[in-house]
């Protein structure tokens, strides 16, 4: 090994090297607050000085319950680069899953917005680690005085220094943990090191800049608005290579639908992420009527991109992209590319592109398993777990290594999605194995018959899950927001029966019941969830 001085940790802090020396004019933009980058990276520092003066030195864990905010953003930063971890906490679990969470992680410190001070009002003698909060408010007129905290964000921050050295450390200390949605059981902590957020974000500007061709998804000129909560997998990272790059940044709160089209049209935005949901409650929003969404690049994850939703984005302007993730994976590992190739085919050869979850991104190996382990050739055809290695993984869960050995079962992360891989390197996901349909000895693909049903054109969504069926074990069975009043099971049928004809299914995979509602439930990142349409079937 080499004797030298030479000793260059990956740490947070260097993402914002070149940001300190080059002033590109853009802006940080949340609420009423628009901050150039020289301001930013003062902030950080101030920011820096009153987590110090709370008490806040290595190794501790600060809790954040915030909207998506410029606040959000110094803490991405200025936490994990004092030393400390940042548990982004899930607003949106129920009040005892906060609980469990807050315990669990061993907060210290709790940043905490007037929305959520209810929340922690309730659970505040039950918190075991904490020993302060501080708190955030959108509006400098309301503090709520019964909440006896350290100060207010603002006020801590103008009265705390411009200078700070941020120390070099190990770069696998851990900067980052939260908890995954708890589908089933407990949340579950997921956590990252420095070394892993680094390579991360080199990774997405790569996937983001590299795409696209002239019309990259992330450059100099774009302005990016994350519509996918930061408490949930940093909002993809994707806040670390806007900030990196020194793009015009637009952080919105609250998603409220119409703040959200007004936001997209007044900012200009050319650059989002969100899960489907999302996209279809801005389309659909008052506001949109009056927008022009043309040249507005939407990345979708964490569910599928349906090839109906994909059409209607198209119809409206919107260039819809797919990436596929977790939080056990930081979250990236593949994402649609587009080339001038792909950008001439015609449209529905393009939709199926855009809707698969595209091509693996660099250092990101990805292979199909059977069952038993045997790797499946990039055919197509061949299906199995999809199973990943990467630099970027979670190691494990927090203090649960048994669920964590079962993850990393034969050294490759599970991620329990079914999926084939394609010849050109495509990723196609099947569907999660928890929801793949068992009917009559035969497995249905419940995301394949969401995206044969989503294309009917009087579908608006579509959520189908298997019921139990004495005589085939299962069926499928759809629930279905119509976009027009004169949808009816007969419809769907005689829709289906074309894809029963050309063979893409078999005829046990036309539902025989469908429900038409109003709202399919969603999960607490917005995304359709099974677990509880299953539930309530149950119980109905
Ligand atoms: P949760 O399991 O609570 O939804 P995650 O946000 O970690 O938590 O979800 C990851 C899962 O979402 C993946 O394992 C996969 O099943 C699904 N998913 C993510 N992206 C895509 C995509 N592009 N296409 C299909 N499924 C996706």
């Amino acid at each position: 090994s080499a004797d030298s001085a030479y000793h260059y940790p990956l740490l947070i802090k260097q993402l914002l090297t070149s940001q300190q020396r080059f002033e590109t004019g853009n802006e940080i933009v949340s609420g009423p607050h628009r901050f150039s980058y020289a301001e930013f990276n003062q902030r950080i520092c101030r920011l820096a000085n009153a987590l110090k003066a709370a008490g806040i030195g290595p190794g501790d864990t600060v809790a954040v319950m915030d909207w998506d905010s410029h606040r959000y953003l110094e803490c991405f930063f200025a936490v994990p680069m004092v030393g400390a971890i940042l548990h982004t906490v899930n607003i949106r679990l129920s009040p005892g899953q906060i609980l469990y969470t807050m315990n669990h992680a061993e907060d210290d410190l709790v940043l905490v917005h007037d929305d959520f001070v209810p929340i922690i009002d309730g659970i505040k003698d039950e918190l075991k680690t904490v020993k302060g909060y501080i708190q955030l408010t959108d509006d400098a007129q309301v503090t709520s005085s019964e909440f006896d905290s350290l100060g207010e964000y603002e006020a801590l921050l103008a009265q705390s220094d411009t200078h700070y050295d941020f120390p070099d450390f190990d770069e696998n200390s851990i900067a980052t943990t939260f908890y995954t949605t708890g589908t089933t059981g407990n949340p579950k902590g997921v956590f990252f090191s420095h070394r892993q957020l680094v390579l991360h974000t080199l990774n997405m500007v790569n996937a983001l800049q590299s795409n696209n061709n002239e019309r990259a998804l992330m450059n100099h000129e774009s302005v990016y608005m994350p519509i996918t909560p930061m408490f949930h997998v940093h909002a993809w990272g994707i806040p670390y290579v806007a900030t990196m790059m020194g793009v015009q940044q637009i952080y919105p709160l609250r998603y409220e639908p119409n703040n959200l089209t007004r936001l997209i049209r007044e900012e200009k935005v050319t650059f989002s992420h969100c899960v489907p949901t999302i996209l279809q409650m801005v389309m659909q929003s008052s506001e949109a009527a009056d927008t022009n969404f043309d040249g507005w690049q939407v990345i979708i994850g964490g569910s599928a991109l349906t090839p109906g939703l994909a059409r209607q984005a198209i119809e409206q302007g919107i260039e819809p992209f797919s990436a596929y993730g977790m939080s056990e994976t930081c979250p990236l590992m593949s994402m649609t590319r587009m080339d001038p190739d792909r950008r001439a085919l015609p449209e529905d050869e393009q939709i199926s592109w855009r809707t698969k979850a595209g091509l693996p991104t660099d250092l990101c190996d990805i292979q199909i398993w059977t069952p038993d382990g045997k790797v499946q050739p990039n055919d197509g055809k061949s299906s199995g777990e999809l199973v990943v290695r990467a630099p970027w993984l979670t190691q494990s869960y927090l203090n649960e290594p048994e669920k964590g050995a079962e993850l990393w079962e034969n050294g490759w992360l599970h991620t329990g999605d079914i999926a084939v891989l394609h010849p050109d390197g495509c990723v196609e996901i099947k569907d999660r194995i928890k929801d793949v349909i068992k009917t009559g000895g035969e497995w249905i693909s419940s995301l394949e018959l969401e995206r044969l049903i989503s294309q009917h054109p009087d579908v608006d969504s579509v959520s189908v899950v298997g019921v139990p069926d004495e005589r085939w074990g299962e069926r499928p069975f759809a629930m279905i927001i119509p976009r027009t009043d004169v949808l009816e099971l007969d419809n769907i049928q005689a829709h289906l029966q074309q894809y029963v004809e050309d063979g893409t299914i078999n005829k046990w995979a036309i539902p025989r019941k469908i429900q038409l509602v109003n709202d399919i439930p969603k999960t607490s990142v917005g995304k359709i969830d099974k677990k509880r349409i299953r539930a309530q079937l149950s119980e109905a």
